[in-house]
């Protein structure tokens, strides 16, 4: 078969070979043997990403949050404490995705969306810099801002303010909960995402994430405190929906970490020897999202939830999808 993991178009650009397609999980009808492949099979919904956020947070639950009696009342110390290990957590996702694909460059443009490295001397950046600036807002605000919807809520469980379930009394339903968290998220990010567009939050707080046109994994954090706060803000839906720490913790921490992923830049992660005819590499995906980075009108969801194939702003990247992108476009010039 023929290499095309360096072929790139005149602007430089890189296209998979699969383009993003919307999950067979919501085809009608109903594509029971394609969903179930596509929850559980390699390469997945599940395997290997969520499966691995999730298991952070399980972590994170059981080794790395003050307990439920301390929790009780706010107090600076274990609150801090929780801080430091979600910054702990970015920087060795963000910080290693980063650290091996921008500062090593371990497998150079192989697999790159874009031909080009993030920006060292750009004054539209803090200090002038793409990396350093995106990592001061994922670390300050972002951190801040989780660290504080995740204290709160804990301090909710720990004090029964809200509707808590026993993992032990009701096993099933947590555990289905926890993959449905997965989905709620993802429903939760178009939404507020979609939201972030409207002009006057555009220009007030999202346009600092787009400021990233060509992004990398520390893009995915970096955000206006205002963004960070309607962006994190699912974990409030488990103030309403009956649930155990571990799942809003989930929700929060996966919401935290995913964006690394997605704003890799890489479609996929060579792993092992970088020998073109030997190598390994796995699925890195975020060429749905890259889309939306570069045309701003498209992709504001996921293809896990395809909520921009129901409300028509999906955009595989391919000609056709473009020509619709532009046609839209027009269209709405012409009614304004
Ligand atoms: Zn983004
Ligand atoms: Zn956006």
């Amino acid at each position: 078969m023929p290499d095309t993991s360096e072929v790139r178009d005149r602007r430089g650009e890189w296209q998979p070979d699969a383009l993003p397609r919307p999950s067979p999980l919501f085809s009608w009808p109903p594509r029971l043997a394609a969903a179930l492949r596509y929850l559980f099979g390699r390469e997945g919904f599940l395997f290997p990403y969520n499966a691995i956020y999730v298991g952070i947070a399980t972590l994170a639950w059981l080794y790395l949050t003050p307990s439920m009696e301390r929790m009780e009342t706010l107090a600076f110390d274990w609150i801090a404490l929780v801080y430091l290990r979600n910054v702990g957590l970015m920087v060795l996702v963000f910080g290693g995705l980063h650290l091996r694909l921008y500062v090593k460059r371990a497998q150079g443009t192989r697999y790159k969306y874009s031909d080009k490295w993030l920006a060292t001397r750009d004054k539209r950046f803090l200090f002038g810099n793409q990396t350093l600036d995106n990592a001061f807002w994922s670390l300050v605000s972002g951190g801040i801002v989780w660290t504080a919807y995740e204290s709160i809520t804990l301090w909710a469980f720990a004090n029964r303010i809200i509707p808590y379930v026993d993992w032990r009394e009701r096993p099933v339903y947590c555990a289905l909960l926890l993959l449905a968290v997965l989905f709620l998220r993802e429903a939760h990010f178009y939404v507020t995402h979609r939201l972030s567009h409207w002009k006057p939050l555009y220009k007030a707080a999202h346009y600092l994430h787009h400021k990233n046109v060509n992004v990398g994994p520390w893009s995915g954090m970096s955000m206006h405190p205002l963004e960070h706060m309607l962006y994190l803000s699912g974990i409030f839906l488990h103030w309403i929906i009956p649930s155990h720490p571990l799942h809003a913790m989930a929700h929060i921490i996966v919401s935290g970490l995913a964006p690394a992923k997605g704003h890799a830049g890489f479609y996929k992660f060579v792993v092992g020897s970088s020998d073109t005819e030997h190598e390994k590499a796995i699925r890195a995906g975020g060429y749905f999202h890259y889309l939306h980075h570069r045309y701003f009108t498209v992709n504001f969801g996921t293809e896990a939830v395809p909520m921009d194939k129901w409300f028509g702003s999906f955009h595989d990247g391919s000609s056709e999808a473009h020509d619709a992108m532009l046609e839209r476009r027009k269209r709405k010039r012409n009614v304004m």
